[in-house]
């Protein structure tokens, strides 16, 4: 069967390579598509970047359906077919403001810490038929689109925890905070 496409943890090298654009929907992008949601959803995910499944393309899928895009409470699409998928995703403006909420990564199982991120932001992305979406997005979605437009290029959550990373908001760690994410990732690497 496919034995590449599988859940990549931290410090898995690939979780570190900026992706590539695609440039046209071939059918095995089709299946591996499909091989990214069903992993997300078996891991009760809210959404999955590609190297994550161990391929260094830029895209990555999401339960969220289009026509809650806009609410504040996301909703799990209950059907494979209605995800969200993000092909080539650009951020083109950013809010001043930031919020800080808890983050957590299926390749970094159990952690969780609070990010600062924008509040709010504009994207362009491409649909599985390489439509052209521009959107804005706030609240629970907007840190959901970052947290995976990170992955394609290549930054974990816990690099702004650690200061490895800046998005222009104080993280408002102290000193213990960095410690127990360190550690935690020391763990990961000894595994
Ligand atoms: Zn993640």
């Amino acid at each position: 069967m496919d034995q590449k496409h599988r859940l990549i943890y931290y410090p898995d090298s690939i979780l570190r390579k900026k992706t590539e654009d695609i440039e046209d929907i071939t059918p095995s992008f089709v299946k591996f598509i499909d091989k990214m949601k069903q992993i997300c959803s078996e891991k009760k995910g809210l959404g999955i970047a590609a190297p994550q499944v161990n391929e260094s393309l830029s895209v990555f899928v999401s339960p969220m359906t289009g026509t809650h895009i806009k609410t504040k409470d996301p909703l799990y699409a209950k059907d494979i077919k209605d995800w969200s998928v993000f092909i080539n995703p650009r951020i083109t403006k950013y809010s001043k403001e930031a919020v800080g909420y808890e983050e957590g990564c299926l390749s970094l199982p159990k952690l969780y810490h609070t990010v600062f991120r924008p509040r709010s932001i504009e994207v362009s992305y491409l649909d599985i038929e390489l439509k052209r979406h521009t959107k804005v997005l706030s609240h629970w979605f907007a840190r959901l689109f970052l947290h995976e437009y990170d992955h394609l290029q290549g930054i974990l959550f816990t690099d702004y925890i650690l200061g490895k990373i800046s998005n222009g908001f104080d993280q408002q760690n102290d000193l213990e905070d960095k410690m127990r994410i360190s550690q935690a990732l020391t763990a990961f690497e000894k595994m």
